[in-house]
């Protein structure tokens, strides 16, 4: 059995699919005049191999709406068209008597190291781009076989050491029943995302790579955080069953999706979606989402070689807008930095990225960026209710600039005659202790609250949210979190303003009575933690629910906290919520 972080809930099972490929081993031999035309006729072969599977990559992909991904392999596809590679190939193979899989080999890194030294980030992308196609036609070449994950045909378990974004976008989510990486923390994008989809996940698993054997069966737990080798038949039917009631118990969820979120002495509670693409939206809508309380805009710019433009954006954020048909949408402004790479915006190297140059403090310093998705932003907002939110953001002097900007961007709108919403709402992440504590003043010019719990618990406790090492520190039922979110809570209450949270705690059923006590009023969450909670607001009275705060605020240890409110839940025969 191996262990890991619990990303994303539930039980799965499948057959072990390594995301490794096996290398390829280059023949640097010298040819024969008589077999040049043969190397030839190899090469032709291969790359006329590559291209038909990057077009049914392509169709697969865009059929299931991916459009990062098809760009990905659209400009894969230009690559191979370009007659330079093929040509100095073929003339390497005719000049210096090779193998077709030398002399490719060759041209590719020949173009590759002149990419790299090219100073324009979007140009030495290309570089990872031709790489990744050279390694396709070298596989055909040698008939190494190219793990697909876009065209399964079982149920699978992705193990990798790192899983990408754009690996995840390209899976066939039918068939992916669990995720295992030797990277990756509860808040990385790979959770996020596992989350979205509901495929258990279990990252930061050490050594996953080496314990598990490409088509041996496994099962993920991501409630628990274990991965289970080596099963044998009895341990088998346990899991299915185990899987059969998880089942039952989201079929019997369901049946609540309509019913208002609302406490059984007459308290409404929002219950929204995290989104990080607008088709996101569909899903969010079955979970029964009354809203999106945190579109995370940083996931437009990642797995490409630029960012965005303002058309494209705009596209976007009005598809979300249209697509939630008049519910809120909180847009967050770029969060760029901490884990958060997007290699094209060329940030530095720090030696503490999640203290360093990130979120807000980017869109401030580049200011180009901030207003082209302010400009996006609030020409979306004529199409729904939107609402703009700053993400780390740690002082009034941030908030007030960044309201500067928006208010310059406000008035060209207003010259162009673009419409927008003019009542729109802009408010702030909560997600830095220093904002916590001054809740009470920066709620006076920010129009709502947003808690980001994933930072806000690693700022407050100093324990890197990635790293595995520290992972058992990281507890967003510390003490010290809680007096920050109660804190927070209070000031926005105070001031009559809307306060939500849309870090991972608002999804936890564990936290859902403590937050609803504490007079939480938005929850945002992965979409498939929606009814869960909804359950529990339905099932729970808010007056009973500030009873548990004042019990809870007087404890003392995370774990004295997390057993008192796991004995609620149990008591009010909820605790299967928490599988
Ligand atoms: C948070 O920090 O709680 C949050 C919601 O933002 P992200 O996870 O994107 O940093
Ligand atoms: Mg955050």
């Amino acid at each position: 059995m191996l262990k890991g972080i619990a990303a994303s809930p539930g039980i799965g099972i499948g057959k072990v699919y390594k995301l490794a490929d096996e290398e390829p081993v280059i023949d640097r031999s010298v040819i024969g005049e008589a077999a040049v035309e043969h190397e030839i006729a190899r090469l032709e072969t291969a790359v006329a191999q590559s291209k038909r599977q990057l077009e049914v990559l392509l169709q697969n992909v865009l059929r299931s709406g991916s459009k990062d991904a098809a760009d990905i392999l659209e400009a894969h596809l230009m690559i191979l068209e370009d007659p330079m590679l093929q040509d100095n190939t073929v003339s390497g193979i005719r000049d210096r008597k090779i193998k077709a899989e030398n002399a490719f080999s060759t041209a590719v890194d020949g173009l590759t190291a002149v990419f790299e030294q090219i100073e324009d980030p979007y140009l030495r992308e290309r570089a990872a781009d031709l790489k990744d196609v050279g390694s396709r036609v070298l596989k055909n070449l040698l008939g190494i076989p190219i793990k697909d994950v876009s065209s399964l045909e079982e149920a699978v378990i992705l193990v990798a050491e790192d899983i990408t974004p754009s690996q995840m976008a390209a899976a066939d989510k039918r068939y992916v029943k669990g995720i295992v990486a030797e990277k990756g923390g509860l808040t990385s994008h790979t959770a996020i995302l596992a989350r979205m989809h509901e495929i258990p996940a279990v990252l930061g698993c050490n050594n996953a790579m080496a314990a598990m054997q490409h088509g041996e069966i496994a099962a993920v737990d991501g409630t628990q955080g274990i991965v289970e080798i080596q099963l044998q038949e009895d341990r088998i039917a346990v899991l299915e069953e185990a899987i059969r009631r998880q089942a039952e118990a989201k079929t019997a969820l369901l049946k609540i999706k309509n019913d208002p979120s609302e406490t059984p002495d007459g308290h409404r509670i929002e219950l929204f979606a995290n989104i990080g693409k607008p088709e996101d939206v569909a899903i969010a809508l079955e979970n029964g989402a009354e809203g999106v309380g945190l579109f995370r805009t940083e996931f437009l710019f990642m797995d490409r070689s630029s960012e965005p433009g303002e058309e494209e954006q705009f596209q976007s954020y009005r598809q979300a807008a249209e697509g939630m048909a008049g519910k809120t949408v909180i847009i967050r402004t770029l969060d760029a930095g901490g884990d958060k790479d997007i290699p094209y915006l060329g940030l530095p190297k720090e030696e503490n990225p999640f203290l360093g140059w990130r979120a807000i403090r980017i869109c401030l310093d580049r200011t180009d960026l901030f207003r082209t998705q302010l400009r996006a932003i609030l020409r979306a907002s004529a199409y729904g209710s939107i609402w703009i939110m700053y993400p780390m953001i740690a002082s009034l002097k941030e908030l007030r600039k960044a309201n500067d900007v928006l208010g310059e961007v406000k008035n060209q709108l207003e010259l162009e005659g673009i419409p927008y919403d003019k009542g729109i709402k802009a408010g702030i992440m909560v997600e830095i202790p220093s904002a916590a504590v001054m809740a009470d003043q920066l709620i006076r010019e920010a129009d709502f609250f947003s808690i980001g719990t994933n930072d806000l618990t690693q700022y407050a406790l100093a324990v890197d949210r990635g790293n595995g090492k520290v992972s058992h520190l990281y507890d967003s039922f510390h003490p010290a979190v809680l007096r920050l979110i109660q804190n927070t809570i209070s000031a926005a209450r105070k001031e009559g303003k809307t306060v939500g949270m849309c870090g991972e705690l608002a999804g936890s059923p564990l936290a859902a009575v403590l937050l609803l006590g504490m007079g939480l009023e938005e929850f945002s969450m992965s979409p498939s933690a929606i009814l869960k909670i909804k359950k529990i607001v339905r099932s729970i009275d808010l007056a009973y629910a500030r009873a548990v705060v004042q019990k809870v605020m007087a404890l003392e240890e995370p774990e004295e906290i997390k057993a008192y409110l796991g004995r609620i839940l149990k008591d009010l025969k909820l605790d299967y919520l928490l599988e």
